[in-house]
Protein backbone atom coordinates (compact mmCIF):
# COMPACT_ATOMS: atom_id res chain seq x y z
CA UNK A 1 0.00 0.00 0.00
CA UNK A 2 1.26 3.32 -0.88
CA UNK A 3 0.13 6.19 0.65
CA UNK A 4 -1.07 9.12 -1.84
CA UNK A 5 1.15 11.60 -1.73
CA UNK A 6 -0.29 14.94 -0.94
CA UNK A 7 -2.21 16.80 -3.13
CA UNK A 8 -1.63 20.40 -3.20
CA UNK A 9 -4.57 21.92 -4.89
CA UNK A 10 -4.40 25.13 -6.10
CA UNK A 11 -6.31 27.15 -4.44
CA UNK A 12 -8.01 29.89 -6.96
CA UNK A 13 -8.37 33.37 -5.19
CA UNK A 14 -11.78 34.42 -4.37
CA UNK A 15 -13.46 35.98 -6.52
CA UNK A 16 -13.90 39.94 -5.65
CA UNK A 17 -17.06 41.74 -6.81
CA UNK A 18 -15.82 44.83 -6.02
CA UNK A 19 -18.34 46.93 -6.75
CA UNK A 20 -16.93 50.47 -7.61
CA UNK A 21 -19.55 53.21 -6.52
CA UNK A 22 -16.75 55.39 -5.53
CA UNK A 23 -18.20 58.09 -6.83
CA UNK A 24 -15.53 60.57 -8.91
CA UNK A 25 -14.85 63.54 -6.21
CA UNK A 26 -16.61 66.38 -8.26
CA UNK A 27 -13.18 69.08 -9.16
CA UNK A 28 -13.78 71.57 -6.92
CA UNK A 29 -11.53 74.61 -6.68
CA UNK A 30 -10.35 75.38 -3.30
CA UNK A 31 -11.78 78.49 -1.79
CA UNK A 32 -9.90 81.84 -2.82
CA UNK A 33 -8.70 83.41 0.02
CA UNK A 34 -7.85 86.84 -0.20
CA UNK A 35 -5.11 88.70 1.01
CA UNK A 36 -4.32 92.62 1.28
CA UNK A 37 -2.19 92.16 -1.91
CA UNK A 38 -3.69 91.69 -5.57
CA UNK A 39 -3.89 88.34 -6.83
CA UNK A 40 -2.91 86.26 -9.63
CA UNK A 41 -6.41 84.32 -10.17
CA UNK A 42 -9.27 83.37 -12.68
CA UNK A 43 -12.14 85.71 -12.47
CA UNK A 44 -15.26 83.94 -11.64
CA UNK A 45 -17.12 86.69 -14.04
CA UNK A 46 -15.45 86.59 -17.31
CA UNK A 47 -13.45 83.32 -16.63
CA UNK A 48 -9.45 85.23 -17.27
CA UNK A 49 -6.81 84.78 -15.38
CA UNK A 50 -5.86 88.27 -13.93
CA UNK A 51 -4.33 89.86 -11.60
CA UNK A 52 -6.90 91.26 -8.93
CA UNK A 53 -7.30 95.11 -8.39
CA UNK A 54 -7.07 96.03 -4.99
CA UNK A 55 -9.50 98.66 -3.51
CA UNK A 56 -9.52 100.05 -0.51
CA UNK A 57 -12.50 100.92 1.29
CA UNK A 58 -12.99 102.35 4.94
CA UNK A 59 -14.99 99.52 7.04
CA UNK A 60 -16.75 100.12 10.26
CA UNK A 61 -13.82 99.12 12.48
CA UNK A 62 -12.08 101.97 10.33
CA UNK A 63 -14.79 104.19 11.32
CA UNK A 64 -14.62 103.18 15.03
CA UNK A 65 -11.08 103.76 15.20
CA UNK A 66 -11.41 107.01 13.46
CA UNK A 67 -14.19 107.95 16.45
CA UNK A 68 -11.83 106.51 18.84
CA UNK A 69 -8.90 108.93 17.82
CA UNK A 70 -10.87 111.69 17.24
CA UNK A 71 -12.10 111.38 20.69
CA UNK A 72 -8.33 110.66 22.57
CA UNK A 73 -6.67 112.89 19.88
CA UNK A 74 -9.01 115.20 18.19
CA UNK A 75 -9.91 115.40 15.14
CA UNK A 76 -6.76 115.92 13.08
CA UNK A 77 -6.53 111.95 14.15
CA UNK A 78 -9.61 111.10 12.68
CA UNK A 79 -7.96 110.35 9.48
CA UNK A 80 -5.49 108.26 10.63
CA UNK A 81 -7.11 105.27 10.08
CA UNK A 82 -8.41 106.23 6.62
CA UNK A 83 -5.04 106.16 5.50
CA UNK A 84 -3.75 103.04 7.27
CA UNK A 85 -4.58 100.12 4.96
CA UNK A 86 -4.44 97.18 7.40
CA UNK A 87 -7.70 99.30 9.17
CA UNK A 88 -9.60 99.06 5.98
CA UNK A 89 -11.33 96.46 4.00
CA UNK A 90 -9.43 95.44 0.74
CA UNK A 91 -11.59 94.69 -1.75
CA UNK A 92 -10.78 92.60 -5.10
CA UNK A 93 -11.70 93.37 -8.41
CA UNK A 94 -11.06 91.64 -11.91
CA UNK A 95 -8.65 93.65 -13.97
CA UNK A 96 -10.05 93.18 -17.10
CA UNK A 97 -14.23 92.67 -16.71
CA UNK A 98 -14.09 94.74 -12.96
CA UNK A 99 -16.38 92.32 -11.58
CA UNK A 100 -15.82 92.04 -7.78
CA UNK A 101 -14.25 89.06 -6.48
CA UNK A 102 -13.80 88.97 -3.35
CA UNK A 103 -12.50 90.91 0.05
CA UNK A 104 -10.30 90.80 2.87
CA UNK A 105 -10.52 92.59 6.07
CA UNK A 106 -8.41 91.55 8.98
ZN1 LIG B 1 -13.22 89.39 -15.13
Amino acid sequence: MSKPGPQNYGIPPPAYSETENLQEPLPTEPPVVFGPDPMNLICIACGNRTITDVRTTPNNRTHMIAMLLCIIGGLLCAWIPYCYKPCMTSRHYCSICNAYLGQYSD
